[in-house]
């Protein structure tokens, strides 16, 4: 008979971090294949100063607070906070050791395999680990979705809905988040 692996006791706790702003389909389906991995996500969003966004911090939150309950996840596995600083400090300050990010079209290769090999060389006990998105959303960029929306393209589909009435209001507004 083949011996259990004894399973650990320490919930596995992954960081996914981002501007998301605002939060897409792109993200959300991450989030979905992450938590088939990861027993929670911390949602952290990065406060950038020198960025200019659309959505403030606190929007944001707010509208990846949404898109969780859109999801229909279970929300006790999910927190959504912000930070800034080096990403590695905020992981201890949660418990996680490890560091999700999504992967889209080749293009974010690069940068992506520079900053896991930063973060590794600062915090070897921190995994970074890659998933891809639904290839219904690989193109979907939060960039791309505000470019389109203020040029009145329909990208309804390819956000929460919360964020797709939160683009509304603010491009109605013309009020941006900093
Ligand atoms: P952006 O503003 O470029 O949409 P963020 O800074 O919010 O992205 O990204 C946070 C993380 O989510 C990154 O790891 C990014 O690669 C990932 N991500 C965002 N959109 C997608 C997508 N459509 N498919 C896969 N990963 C994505």
């Amino acid at each position: 008979m083949s011996e259990s692996i004894p399973a650990s006791t320490s919930p596995r706790i992954a960081v996914y971090a981002g501007s998301f702003d605002p939060i897409t389909h792109g993200h959300t389906s991450i989030l979905r294949s992450g938590l088939k991995a990861f027993d929670k996500i911390v949602v952290a969003v990065l406060y950038n100063e020198r960025k200019k966004a659309l959505f403030s911090v606190e929007e944001r939150i707010e509208l990846i607070k949404a898109a969780v309950v859109e999801m229909g996840e279970d929300p006790a596995r999910i927190t959504v906070d912000s930070f800034n600083g080096l990403l590695v400090d905020y992981c201890e300050t949660v418990g996680a050791n490890i560091i999700l990010r999504g992967l889209r079209a080749v293009a974010d290769f690069e940068y992506e395999l520079q900053m896991a090999n930063m973060n590794r060389h600062l915090r070897p006990h921190i995994e970074t680990v890659f998933i891809m998105a639904d290839d219904a959303y690989f193109y979907v960029s939060s960039n791309l979705v505000k470019e389109a929306a203020k040029l009145g393209g329909d990208v309804y589909a390819l956000v929460p809905e919360a964020v797709a009435a939160g683009l509304k209001a603010k491009l109605l507004t013309g009020t941006s988040g900093q």
